[in-house]
């Protein structure tokens, strides 16, 4: 099948709200054009369970809009500076999902208090504050990143695995802090977390299946 970022943003953009990452104006998916130094972006006007194929823009790595003047966010300049230092990464997903956000207000990184908690079990970081100047050196070559008292980050090489990571953290962050009232919860042993975290996206494709449902989920999705 022929590759169509531009229905790819739509996709993660309306699953992630079907997810519970929809909190209002704010939050992009982007996915990086493989032919030249751009990338795919939805635009700020609209809410992510809002996106249709209209609200996709272009950007060039300087954040010139190249195909239209629709106004992206201005927290998007982080994604040209993660496709220049990074490149593995071709999708990039920033949210203030509820949850993700609350987490990130507790000024730590996520506790390993579920299986799925392994997806970023040495592979998440905590920014000192949300400027590219401090996001870019401290994602190094991390797979999340958490900004305090704002949301999150996601990379991956494909928008499926960043998408699907996202929606993952939405709900692992959801889990950690409802346990944090319990006060002494216990984590899982430090010995079971590779193993897991290798059944759980190498040899069950967790991540490409949650894609998958999430494509299932953008089709059904209504925004309200
Ligand atoms: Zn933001």
């Amino acid at each position: 099948m022929e590759a169509d970022p531009v229905n790819d943003v739509v996709t993660a953009c309306r699953a992630l709200a079907s997810r519970g990452c929809d909190t209002g104006i704010g939050g992009h998916v982007s996915i990086r054009d493989p032919e030249r130094r751009e990338f795919w972006i939805n635009t700020f006007d609209r809410t992510l369970g809002e996106m249709t194929r209209n609200d996709v823009v272009k950007l060039d790595h300087d954040g010139n809009n190249v195909l239209d003047d629709r106004f992206v966010s201005l927290g998007a300049e982080f994604h040209a500076g993660i496709y220049d230092q990074r490149p593995d990464v071709n999708a990039i997903v920033h949210t203030h999902g509820f949850w993700v956000t609350a987490l990130a207000s507790l000024a730590r990184p996520l506790k390993m208090r579920h299986n799925l908690c392994t997806l970023f079990y040495e592979d998440q970081v905590m920014s000192p504050d949300d400027s590219f100047a401090s996001i870019g050196p401290t994602l190094g070559m991390a797979s999340t990143i958490l900004i305090p008292w704002h949301g999150g980050i996601t990379v991956g090489s494909t928008v499926g695995r960043a998408a699907a990571l996202h929606a993952t953290l939405e709900d692992m962050a959801k889990l950690d802090v409802t346990l944090d009232a319990s006060g002494d919860v216990p984590e899982l042993p430090e010995e079971a977390r590779l193993p897991l975290r290798k059944v759980i996206d190498e040899m069950s494709g967790y991540l490409e299946q949650t894609w998958d449902l999430m494509t299932r989920q953008a089709e059904r999705y209504v925004h309200r």
